[in-house]
């Protein structure tokens, strides 16, 4: 049992209050859901995959001037982050049809949009997060109009930059979700980007055949799970060839260095 005050439990993440003011501690379970939580599973050592890859597309992130709330990782399932005030909006940005998107608009999976789209949702369980235009998004004050286009335009450079960085290691971003929260100092407030971007987060295909490496085996029920996210940490070359999966889901792999 913890002796950390609980902030919130999420359905993939749990978040403690921090050592210091503004700080708090996010927690990677191991719980997989799908379909507004109608579909729910524990694989193990996912969280530790996840807490990982995370950790170093945020540090990427955080290097190249997109402010993020990660400060580091601590350990292999925890981060100490900014604490941050969420905006209710996923942010998801697409390249190419896929999910939801080919189902509301008939367009086939794999199909190479001319650009890529951002679309808003609702952070709402009880409404199945709904999609939202920019006016419900300003009617019902969830982020003011200068805090949506410039969480939009981070997020349209966010996916330049990964799009790259995934590219160069063989795989396809499909599409990937983001959010955002407020955070303030002295009276200056600033929108950074929070949450995580992981293979839970995002589609991600082989260039080659185009197999998923990403939540959609679990949505899906293709299996293979942890390999997909582990293969996606090897070629992200955060996890040594000599590591395995045992290894993660015990926790402890000593090839898994924590950085200081
Ligand atoms: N996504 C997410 N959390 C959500 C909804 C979507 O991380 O609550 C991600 C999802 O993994 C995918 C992208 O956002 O990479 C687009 O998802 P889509 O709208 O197609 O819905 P899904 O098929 O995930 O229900």
């Amino acid at each position: 049992m913890s002796r950390r005050k609980l902030v919130y439990e999420g359905k993939a993440k749990i978040l403690y209050e921090g050592p210091d003011r503004g700080t708090y501690i996010q927690y990677f379970k191991d719980d997989a859901t799908a379909f507004n939580n109608q579909k729910k599973a524990i694989i193990d050592g996912k969280g530790v995959l996840n807490n990982r890859i995370s950790e170093f597309l945020f540090s990427q992130l955080n290097e190249m001037g997109i402010e993020t709330h990660l400060i580091k990782r601590v350990n292999m399932r925890e981060q100490l982050i900014k604490a941050v005030e969420i905006i209710p909006l996923e942010f998801v940005v697409r390249n190419i049809a896929a999910g939801t998107f080919s189902k509301r608009l008939g367009i086939p999976e794999g199909t190479q949009l001319k650009r890529p789209i951002i679309e808003y949702y609702f952070k709402n369980d009880e409404l199945g997060d709904p999609l939202v235009t920019e006016e419900h998004i300003d009617i019902n004050n969830w982020a003011t109009i200068d805090e949506l286009s410039l969480a939009t335009e981070t997020s349209l450079r966010i996916n330049d930059f990964l799009i790259g960085l995934f590219r160069a290691v063989g795989i396809k971003l499909v599409d990937f979700k983001l959010e955002f929260g407020r955070i303030w100092k002295d009276d200056e407030k600033r929108v950074i980007l929070a949450d995580e971007i992981s293979p839970d987060t995002c589609r991600l295909w082989d260039v080659k055949d185009e197999r998923k490496l990403d939540k959609d085996r679990f949505r899906r029920d293709l299996g293979g799970l942890m390999e997909a996210y582990q293969e996606v940490a090897k070629r992200l070359g955060i996890m040594p060839e000599g590591s395995n999966i045992k290894e993660i889901k015990s926790g402890i792999s000593k090839n898994f260095k924590i950085k200081k």
